[in-house]
């Protein structure tokens, strides 16, 4: 694996939202997993298999995640507003909203940190969600001046006066007691950067800036000094955060000059129309991306698949919601196939 740098995976709220409906995702004819040419009993079988590998190749690096994606819960962020999730860490599931209906929850916060308040997140979860919460504040005094969330990380959870309440916790702590749970972040993410580390061990650290191709292959991927060659290649360069997309008046796709497609279309031709509709909708640009053949080849505005032993993965493909229900799924799912038909090269 070679990269330059965390992407959008270190910034992820703190809980993965793989699919809600499988037979509506395979009503819209442009989704990626619709793509893949499979039905929902297949789509569900690979998920299965998907998820559940990730689950335990984390849970080898430490980090233990709950749920699947059958399942489906609601967790408060630490502004107590909720995120749909399938997929969570163990750290965060107790706090699924459903579950804490009828307990009490004691919100903590640190008086030392600015840029976030307990006691409008507790405010939140009683007035949103009708959950019985209450602030308290533990002063953690060797904090530096001007402290934020992002100084907790890696700190001993303190423990609070109250007894007998379930403990929501900013994220960041470590040691968390029986009853403790942790909120969703907003960014910087310790869910994120968690994850991230967890992924990264044996990255190779390098900016890919071409690469080589022959007679319909990619040979090597090459960085500024080296040339890595390889039997077959996953581009899995992400979206705008990653670098996988360039957006500009016309999105692009900086390394091969693939195509990048709206609706089935090429985004080239949408012309105008693509920047009315980004201005009406922002979340109509992250709509935008490569589309794939269903072994995940990715295409030319042509439509055709110029590299047989190119695979492309994760949210660097269009035709989908990249902050909804999948949005964890598509790069779990196309990740997982991706790599297994690089390794077979059945084309
Ligand atoms: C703020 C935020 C919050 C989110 N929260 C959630 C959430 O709570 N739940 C959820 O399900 N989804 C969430 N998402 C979406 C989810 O995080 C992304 O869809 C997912 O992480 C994308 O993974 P990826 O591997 O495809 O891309 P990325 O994680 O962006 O990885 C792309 C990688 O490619 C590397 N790269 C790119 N170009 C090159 C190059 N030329 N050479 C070498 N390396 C290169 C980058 O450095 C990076 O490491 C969130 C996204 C954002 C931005």
């Amino acid at each position: 694996m070679i990269a330059r740098a965390p992407g959008a995976t270190a910034l992820y709220a703190g809980g993965m939202a793989i699919v809600d409906d499988l037979e509506s995702i395979l009503r819209s004819s442009h989704h990626p997993l619709t793509r893949l040419g499979m039905d929902a009993v297949g789509l569900a079988a690979e998920l299965d298999a998907a998820v559940s590998t990730l689950q335990l190749a984390l849970g080898k690096e430490g980090l233990k995640f709950g749920g699947g994606w059958r399942s489906r819960g609601r967790y408060a962020d630490i502004h107590g507003l909720a995120r749909a999730a399938n997929v969570v860490p163990e750290s965060v599931a107790p706090g699924e909203l459903g579950a804490l209906s009828g307990k009490r929850v004691a919100v903590i916060g640190v008086p030392e940190v600015g840029d976030y308040d307990a006691a409008s997140t507790a405010q939140a979860l009683k007035e949103l969600h009708s959950v019985e919460a209450f602030a308290e504040d533990i002063s953690i005094p060797d904090l530096p001046q001007g402290a934020s969330l992002t100084d907790l990380y890696g700190r001993r959870a303190p423990s609070p006066r109250a007894r007998g309440a379930a403990i929501a916790y900013p994220p960041g702590f470590t040691n968390l007691p029986d009853d403790g749970f942790e909120l969703l972040a907003s960014p910087p993410s310790p869910h994120g950067w968690r994850l991230q580390q967890a992924i990264s061990l044996g990255v190779v650290n390098a900016e890919v800036t071409s690469f080589e191709t022959s007679r319909g292959r990619v040979i090597a991927a090459r960085d500024a000094a080296r040339a890595f060659r390889a039997d077959a290649f996953v581009l899995a360069t992400g979206r705008h955060i990653g670098g996988g997309l360039s957006a500009a008046r016309v999105t692009t796709e900086p390394l091969l000059g693939l195509g990048v497609f709206y609706e089935g279309l090429p985004a080239s031709g949408a012309g105008t129309r693509m920047q009315h509709l980004k201005y009406l909708d922002p979340a109509e640009e992250m709509r935008l991306g490569l589309i794939t053949d269903r072994r995940l080849h990715p295409l030319n505005e042509d439509g055709t698949a110029p590299y047989s032993n190119l695979y492309a993965a994760g949210a660097m493909l269009g035709g989908y919601e990249y902050g909804g229900p999948c949005g964890f799924g598509v790069p779990i799912l196309t990740g997982w196939l991706a790599g297994r038909y690089a390794a077979r090269q059945d084309s």
